[in-house]
């Protein structure tokens, strides 16, 4: 019986299928049905758009003379709905068919769709409808296989928009719209250009919201997809960035390899994926992994790099000439054994056939016996300052924290250190000295609560995607989005405020908005009052710079500096996001320090919808830097240099004579190298010789080494250099947990096997340590997880049974009925006093400015198919395919004035080196800057790169160097 639910109660109760159903109020039909379990089914509707009824297949009986679609129609106190009626099937059945007339034969599936996955064809054997329907069919519009990862096939398009929405309202790419009259009407990218040429992304969501075979994945090395039901389900996390978006892998286990991935539900990353995580997986299944451990013959020494590129003699354009792989039937592009042109150098990736003669296999047991015999010689010779260790930020939190542990009870030192150091160590050290804690204030899913949303020298779309279409679509509802960067990056094309601002003037540009938020009354003076200390400093300080002498710095109009101030001052809530064109300067704390002024004078830290969100990196970045895997803090930021925390950490790890100071960061141990200090080196999953500035020096210091262990998945550029190399365990190989950049910890989980002989990560470290003598027995993660626990309070009450499919944010006071703390600092800051302290900046020029000789800025970053140094991605199929080269990107009239054209081969140099490149002429580079992705081996971008460091966080200038351009010469093997 119909119950008239109360109107302040905010519930509806209605009958469906004879069942009472109470539901909120404005809820639909459809999800009250839903919610009680009852399916109704669905071709246009998806729950997470808004609903649109066009298709009708959802339609139900609510008395009235016409069926309604119960996707749109809300529930009402006392109505009577029948979902499945001899009536309401027969339509359902009659839409089927009509659609069904429509689609191209089963048999002609390009994309091997499944009717599994098919909710058409699944609608059609549910009501017995066969492709001979009796009717004139097929629409005649056509396939398009222009994407490498995508397969369009508008013939069974049924035009239900459910792909336009996903593009338009989730990822807000803007890609898909319609095109054609009547029966020729058809979905379009762009201006009806093939999807290949068009502005997609391929981020895979219209594929995901495809009700037919209209959308559909290509097979990715050959492998099929195959019904869901043949295939096991696997669900982990995304292997690339720290927004951590959650996945699912459909597994073939016949042929040992993922067939195709999933975005999966969590509260970040809401099922959204980008590229990378959708279609660039099959690195792991390379047949360039390293399979057995390598020791460096002897008459390989003297060391120094092994190939042509390694050595210095950059070839240039990306042209491919891999070899030695045992078999490349199922190689990406760029594996195959390729003959190149005549002459030509390799390029893209080491070539094995070039490095791999100079090491012969070995045991696990001797290569293992000679890296502890030999790390153990050097630390008696020269003491904890000759040895150092390099984690990695894509291994999993248990495997940092042994690997720090190893370095610091092994060798008692704390030179360890990881790529935090050329990422955000510079924000990291000014929010400890700010706030008193490293990590986000607040998750960059609360930019929905944002009245303002600042996104400043963040390449988002590029290296956040699935962040990024978070802060797209909270603009569309109402947030305002000021985009502060010296590249016009896509960011610029959503943003409300976009200011392009002159590379390295950062500081100038947010003391000239706090100058005018301050002039104009703007901050909140209770907060300040109340939770900040040193604000008369800071006042003074950016007294001196007016809106107008802040234009003559930063080049953008005092009047949009006035207008951002407005912004911002006046907004209810407002959160910063920041990137690496923030920290990757000499002047990094500096900027991060006046990003953290700018929350903490207008309140904005510590209620929803307001803080601050340095966007971290790499996939675990954030859990690495929490586990202690950096030079001066022990894990949970305990200060490496405090008596108390020395003495804590020598009780909890039994033993003693833990190093009482600071260790040396990355750039430091590779000068200490140089100078034969550090002597021994163990290198987990780190590629410094390309992802280090000035590559010559780093080469330098790689030969320098006595002894280096390069642990990994790959022959990387660094391995070069080794004595020992032991085969690693990709990501997808091992169970373990990785900490994302909202403080998010979710349990990454075994997908494959390893390859031959390659091994877990921490299996091997624990293999080592008790080589060492230290005794270790831990028998499985878990097993770690609950050590780490016990020493990081951070982690507190977090297990590997609590963490469930989502994951759990810290601090976490009930994981077992929380998702964990969103806001932080609603009382007090971390600090000892629990204030903010402001510490105000004055603005420094870069370290090495534009002359006439390099007239250039040269501005360095990632592409959004590609991470770091390209070892995983360069082998990913989709992800070379769609970036398959270096490119400096060069502002129209600048590429004119140097007679370049798009394609032309351009030379690059700097005080420091030459690399030569496409040129790809960009309206997103401002005049006089030039931009280069840094993950090209063949024209590493960090050749040219400067060394100079922050002082504070030790970060290295990636972002600023001068540089001249001019036309490559003719090329002699071209
Ligand atoms: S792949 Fe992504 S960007 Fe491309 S059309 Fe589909 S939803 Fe839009
Ligand atoms: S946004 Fe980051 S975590 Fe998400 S799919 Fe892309 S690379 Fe993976």
């Amino acid at each position: 019986m119909a119950i008239t639910a109360p109107e302040s109660t905010g519930t509806v109760t209605l009958t469906i299928d004879g069942r009472e159903v109470t539901a909120p109020e404005g809820a639909t039909i459809w999800q009250a049905a839903k919610a009680a379990g009852i399916d109704i089914p669905v071709l246009c509707h998806d729950e997470r758009f808004d609903p649109v009824g066009v298709c009708r297949m959802c339609v139900v009986d609510v008395g009235a003379p016409a069926f309604a679609a119960s996707c749109v129609r809300a529930c009402e106190n006392g109505m009577q709905v029948k979902t499945g009626t001899p009536e309401v099937e027969r339509s359902r059945a009659t839409l089927t068919r009509l659609l069904i007339s429509d689609q191209p034969p089963r048999e002609r599936d390009p994309k091997q769709t499944t009717t599994a996955d098919n909710e058409l064809l699944a609608l059609a054997d549910r009501y017995g409808v066969t492709g001979d329907t009796g009717l004139p069919c097929g629409s005649g519009r056509g396939v398009d296989l222009s994407s490498p990862v995508i397969a369009v096939d508008h013939d069974a398009c049924i035009l239900c928009d459910r792909c336009t929405r996903a593009c338009d309202d989730i990822q807000n790419n803007d890609v898909i719209g319609r095109s054609g009259k009547g029966y020729a009407t058809h979905i379009a990218f762009d201006l009806s250009d093939p999807m290949g040429a068009s502005s997609c992304v391929s981020c895979g969501e219209c594929v995901a919201s495809c009700p037919t075979g209209a959308l559909t994945n290509k097979p990715i090395r050959n492998i099929p997809i195959r019904p869901r039901t043949e295939l096991d389900a696997v669900d982990t996390v995304c292997p690339y960035c720290g927004v951590g978006c959650a996945l699912t892998y459909y597994v073939d286990r016949e042929r040992g390899a993922i067939a195709y991935a999933e975005g999966r539900d969590q509260p970040g990353s809401h099922s959204r994926l980008c590229v990378k995580g959708r279609y660039g997986w099959d690195y792991a299944a390379s047949p360039q992994r390293l399979t057995v451990p390598l020791i460096r013959r002897e008459d390989s020494y003297p060391k120094g790099a092994l190939s042509a590129d390694v050595r210095g003699e950059m070839s240039g354009d990306g042209e491919v000439n891999a070899h030695g792989m045992a078999d490349d039937a199922d190689a990406g592009p760029r594996e195959k054994r390729k003959g190149g042109k005549r002459g030509r150098k390799p390029g893209g990736l080491v070539d094995y056939a070039e490095v791999l003669p100079h090491f012969r296999e070995a045991t696990w047991e001797e290569a293992l016996d000679l890296v502890a015999r030999r790390l153990t010689e050097i630390y008696a010779a020269g003491g904890p300052a000759a040895i150092a260790g390099f984690g990695s930020a894509k291994c999993s939190n248990e495997e940092a924290y042994l690997f720090q542990k190893l370095i610091r009870t092994g060798f008692h030192t704390n030179n360890v250190d990881h790529c935090t150091r050329l990422c955000h160590a510079s924000s990291v050290a000014a929010l400890f000295e700010g706030i008193g804690s490293g990590a986000v204030s607040t998750t960059f899913g609360d930019v929905a609560n944002a009245e303002v949303a600042i996104v400043t020298g963040s390449n988002s779309t590029a290296n956040h995607p699935v962040a990024s279409s978070f802060f797209k679509q909270a603009r569309r509802n109402g947030t305002t989005i000021i985009y502060v960067d010296p590249r016009a990056d896509k960011m610029a094309d959503h943003a409300d405020i976009y200011c392009q601002l002159k590379p390295g003037t950062d500081v100038a540009f947010y003391n000239g908005v706090m100058h005018e938020v301050i002039r104009l009354g703007l901050t909140d003076a209770a907060f300040i009052a109340s939770r900040t200390s040193n604000y008369e400093a800071l006042a003074k300080t950016v007294a001196d710079y007016p809106p107008e002498r802040a234009e003559q710095i930063t080049g953008v109009p005092a009047d949009v500096i006035r207008r951002v101030a407005r912004a911002w001052g006046q907004a209810r809530a407002g959160i910063i996001f920041w990137g690496m064109g923030i920290s990757q300067h000499t002047t990094g704390t500096d900027n991060a320090r006046c990003l953290i002024a700018m929350c903490a004078i207008t309140g904005n830290v510590g209620k929803p919808g307001a803080g601050l969100h340095p966007l971290r990196g790499q996939n675990n970045v954030q859990g690495a830097s929490d586990m202690g895997l950096i030079p001066m803090f022990y894990p949970d930021y305990a200060k490496a240099d405090d008596p108390g925390v020395k003495a804590r950490f020598e009780q909890a790890w039994g033993t003693a004579d833990l190093d009482p100071k600071r260790g040396l960061t990355v750039t430091e141990i590779i000068s200490s190298a140089l100078k034969g200090g550090v002597r021994g080196m163990y290198m987990l999953g780190e590629n410094p010789f390309l992802s280090d500035p000035n590559i010559n020096k780093v080469r330098k210091a790689l030969s320098a080494l006595e002894f280096l262990v390069v642990q990994d998945i790959f022959l990387t550029e660094t391995a070069e250099f080794a004595d020992v190399i032991l085969p690693a365990s990709s990501y997808l190989e091992k169970d373990g947990t990785y900490t994302n950049t909202d403080r998010r910890v979710q349990l990454g989980r075994k997908v494959l096997d390893s390859p031959g002989q390659a091994r877990v990560d921490w299996e091997v470290v624990q293999d080592i340590a008790n080589r060492m003598g230290l005794g270790w027995h831990y028998e499985s993660p878990r097993e770690i997880f609950e050590e780490m626990v016990s020493v990081i309070p951070s982690y507190r009450n977090l297990s590997y049974d609590n963490l469930g499919l989502t994951g759990k944010l810290y601090p976490n006071p009930d994981p077992e009925r929380s998702d964990g703390t969103v806001v932080m600092f609603t009382e007090k800051f971390n600090t000892n006093d629990g204030l903010a302290h402001l510490v105000p900046a004055e603005w420094l020029p870069a370290k090495e400015l534009p002359d006439e000789q390099y007239p250039f800025v040269l501005n360095t970053g990632r592409l959004l198919e590609h991470w770091h140094t390209g070892s995983m991605t360069r082998r990913s199929y989709a992800l070379d395919a769609i970036a398959p080269k270096p490119q400096v990107f060069v502002h129209p009239d600048d590429a004119a004035q140097l007679g370049l054209a798009d394609g032309d081969l351009a030379r690059v140099s700097s005080r420091r080196g030459t690399i030569e490149l496409a040129v790809k002429v960009s309206h997103r580079e401002a005049r006089g800057n030039c931009f280069i992705p840094f993950h090209f081996r063949e024209a590493a971008a960090n050749l040219l790169t400067i060394d100079e460091i922050d002082p504070f966080g030790k970060i290295p200038e990636f972002k600023f160097c001068a540089v001249a351009i001019e036309p490559a010469s003719v090329r002699v093997d071209g």
